[in-house]
């Protein structure tokens, strides 16, 4: 079987671009920016809304993805969802003598989601999105939390999650890689292990099942991934193997998110058309 693979190759420091824009989204989606920063009390703040400063390819997929989470939302959520309002970074600049997207301007670290009914996600403290201090599960921010990054998954094809080693306070998204999922055992590539976090994160959230969350892709995690599937009426799916099925489950995946549901609340292709 062909599993997709990316040669994820950032390019060195370079100059950086002068595009920038304010908002993302069409129609009544008007999503801003605001920047991150530690106020006196060490507590994380975000300035008020400011232009974003990135390479002019990645307004697009951010347009998408605004209006895209928030149809879903819309559809999907409670009152207090509605429209993203607003998204917390800390990127859109230079800054590293790495060799990183974020040099270029083509990637964004994403430290908060909020939307117009009053809905937030967290993931600058994405561990106590999913247990609190006491170690309690905390499903509907567990689950919101795994919406945002399936919404992310959509359109950028490198997402590191909290499970990659200093992104356990921010989303990291570049597009150094085509959209598609990376599940490859045995793998230990950012690419890949990020992929393996988000399934294992979906199937701790969604199913019955509890799994290691290791990004160390086994036969557990393959069986458990697999329930993940069945559940949501998508046994005969392969999301690895067709982009339009992986679509199809980060959508599903989305709709539960959102909804605060367990998987199997919808299913694929469970009402025939009339
Ligand atoms: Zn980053």
């Amino acid at each position: 079987m062909t599993i997709p693979t990316c040669s994820y190759n950032p390019p060195p420091p370079q100059k950086y671009p002068e595009y920038k824009f304010a908002s993302s989204g069409s129609g009544t989606v008007n999503v801003t920016y605001r920047a991150y920063y530690l106020d006196n009390q060490n507590s994380h703040s975000f300035h008020a809304p400011g232009d974003l400063n990135l390479d002019a390819s990645l307004e697009p997929l951010l347009n998408s993805f605004v209006n895209n989470i928030s149809y879903f939302s819309r559809m999907y959520g409670s009152s207090q969802y509605g429209n993203l309002s607003w998204i917390g970074h800390d990127g859109g600049k230079a800054g590293s003598i790495r060799d990183t997207f974020h040099n270029v301007g083509k990637a964004l670290d994403i430290k908060w989601i909020e939307w117009a009914g009053g809905h937030r996600s967290n993931p600058t403290e994405a561990a106590l999105e999913v247990h609190d201090s006491n170690e309690n599960w905390q499903p509907t921010t567990h689950r919101r939390l795994v919406a945002v990054e399936a919404g992310l998954r959509k359109w950028f094809g490198y997402v590191l999650n909290r499970g990659i080693r200093d992104h356990d306070n921010h989303f990291h998204v570049d597009t150094g890689c085509d959209v598609a999922l990376r599940i490859r055992r045995g793998s230990r590539a950012r690419a890949s292990m990020s992929c393996h976090y988000f399934i294992q994160d979906c199937i701790n959230a969604f199913t019955a099942i509890r799994t290691s969350y290791d990004g160390i892709w086994g036969a557990s995690s393959e069986q458990a991934y697999q329930i993940l599937l069945s559940d949501l009426g998508m046994e005969c799916f392969d999301p690895v193997k067709y982009i339009n099925h992986y679509m199809l489950l980060l959508d599903y995946i989305m709709m539960h998110g959102l909804a605060d549901q367990p998987a199997g609340t919808f299913r694929w292709g469970d009402t025939a058309v009339t």
